[in-house]
């Protein structure tokens, strides 16, 4: 496992698809003997942890936190040839740009994001990101619903225990009441709510 510079590698799926962790998994198989300078980013939106999580064992890093993609290239130094970006789906439509910059002027950016919000649709700028990508691995988790154990490939959003409706938000923020967990084509529902 090498750095490849100039080259975005992603990694997408649903929640709980492990996506994250195969591109922390990247970047550990790099070699840290050719003294890589790598630095984690997360944007400030998602602030249900504070350092990108892997689980092998207890080992975590700490992030830069962006509140915009922009502020990557002002934050990043010369020196960091590797970038690993996770949840790529909530930055807004800066991060095309900011991300191309970066490819262009040689970076190896890891990122990890999913690819569909809660309506099975793509989620933010993924799909301009995947364009611009050169490998994209997709992941999947397992559907939760009970009994069922299929493949999930979606995300369903939950409010108070029920499938959120099409035109609830594509990001909510500091919602206690909503979770979410990953299902497969069957049970993902996404109500549409009939105009009152
Ligand atoms: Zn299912």
């Amino acid at each position: 496992m090498h750095v490849k510079p100039g080259v975005l590698e992603l990694y997408v799926g649903p929640m709980k698809s492990g996506k994250t962790l195969a591109a922390i998994h990247r970047v550990e198989g790099l070699n840290y003997r050719d003294d890589v300078d790598m630095v984690f980013v997360k944007p400030f939106l998602d602030n249900r942890s504070p350092t990108v999580e892997s689980r092998f064992g207890s080992r975590s890093y700490d992030p830069l936190v962006v509140s915009f993609p922009e502020e990557m290239l002002t934050l990043l130094t010369p020196e960091q040839r590797v970038v690993v970006i996770d949840e790529l789906q909530f930055f807004q439509e800066g991060i095309v740009g900011v991300v191309k910059s970066l490819l262009v002027d040689g970076l190896n950016i890891i990122g990890a994001g999913l690819d569909t919000n809660f309506r099975g649709e793509p989620f933010g700028y993924m799909p301009h990101l995947i364009g611009i990508a050169s490998e994209v691995q997709k992941y999947t988790a397992v559907c939760e619903v009970e009994g069922c154990n299929k493949e999930a490939p979606l995300t369903q959003r939950l409010i108070d225990g029920e499938p959120a409706p099409y035109d609830s938000p594509e990001i909510l923020v500091g919602d206690k009441e909503e979770g979410y967990e990953p299902r497969c084509l069957q049970h993902h529902e996404v109500p549409i709510l009939a105009p009152s």
